[in-house]
């Protein structure tokens, strides 16, 4: 049966994951966009007029969808569509209104939307549903979502559906949070296996090593990751991946400086000891403010540590 879908947030990663929801939305479904780019709701609805239209805020959105999708920045966006702005979704009744956050933030913003959820319209239902996969992955429909319930809750399976549309894989990661828990460690953990890639790529060459070679004996040894096999940091090792394209494309090392630092915070607050935190930190804040760096992926920690100098 025909659906009124909400997207807003129509960059980078909303524009193909909501390009792929309306054209794979049952037949008469409708889809309503928002950004506060006008040039992107605008391109939008331009390149689908029947089955999309344009709005001119949250609250417009909130009139027209019953489901509605939230890819923006971070936690700040995401709290001024929902609350700090008089036509933010919240200014209007939300009654059974399933709320879908894609966007990487931080839990407690997160959780506080929840609850305002919950005490605005008990019967709506707010989750976290941030991806994996980038932008490719965002315009394959291959994502991987790590969505904020438990397979036993009531919502899952019509979850599932939606998401299904944009992406691969679905996991029910336990509770509400835990999406973004997930997101924040895989991106820990990512952020530190590229930074350990890129030094040690560095030391072998630096003594004399092919990094062709180097890279050869990491993918048959324990070296051996995703990173160093698909994204390796050092340019023509994998000639598909952005280093060997001047660093363009892929994950912006803006972003993975913010995920990064969300997950250091994370960690504070769990208490756990992190020996790699600060200096990653350190490292990451550092190359996202380095005019050769800036703006470019992430895996370009390589040049920062002057890899590419030799
Ligand atoms: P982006 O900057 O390309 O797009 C964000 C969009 O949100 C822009 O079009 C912007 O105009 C819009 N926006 C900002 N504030 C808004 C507001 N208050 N109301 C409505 N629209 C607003 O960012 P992106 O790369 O699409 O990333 C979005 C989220 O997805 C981030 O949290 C990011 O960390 C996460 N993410 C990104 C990638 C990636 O590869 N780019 C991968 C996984 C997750």
């Amino acid at each position: 049966k025909s659906l009124n879908v909400g997207f807003i947030g129509l960059g980078a990663m909303g524009y193909p994951m909501a390009s792929n929801l309306v054209t794979k939305l049952p037949q008469g479904s409708k889809l309503y966009v928002f950004d506060v780019s006008k040039l992107a709701t605008e391109t939008f609805t331009k390149s689908h007029p029947t089955s999309s239209e344009s709005c001119d805020s949250p609250r417009t959105v909130a009139e027209h969808a019953n489901i509605i999708f939230t890819m923006v920045p971070e936690g700040s966006h995401v709290r001024s569509v929902y609350l700090d702005q008089p036509n933010g979704l919240l200014s209007h009744h939300l009654q059974s209104r399933l709320l879908i956050d894609c966007s990487t933030i931080d839990c407690e913003t997160s959780s506080s939307v929840h609850d305002e959820v919950k005490r605005h319209s008990p019967s709506a239902s707010f989750y976290d549903a941030p991806v994996s996969g980038g932008t490719l992955g965002a315009e394959k429909a291959t994502l991987t979502f790590m969505l904020g319930c438990s397979e036993t809750d009531e919502t899952f399976p019509t979850l599932h559906g939606l998401l299904s549309l944009m992406g691969k894989t679905i996991v029910a990661c336990g509770g509400p949070g835990f999406g973004l828990t997930a997101k924040l460690c895989n991106n820990y953990c990512s952020a530190l296996i590229s930074l350990a890639t890129a030094e040690a790529m560095n030391i072998g060459m630096r003594s004399g090593m092919d990094p062709r070679l180097l890279a050869r004996v990491f993918a048959s040894s324990t070296a051996q990751s995703t990173i160093c096999d698909k994204w390796n940091p050092v340019p023509g090792v994998c000639p598909d991946a952005p280093s060997s394209h001047g660093y363009q494309g892929g994950f912006k090392i803006q972003l993975m400086k913010k995920d990064f630092g969300l997950a250091v915070e994370a960690g504070k607050k769990a208490g756990a000891k992190m020996l790699l935190a600060d200096a990653g930190l350190k490292g990451y804040t550092e190359a996202s403010e380095d005019p050769r760096c800036r703006d470019l992926d992430s895996r370009v920690m390589f040049r920062y540590l002057g890899g590419d100098e030799q």
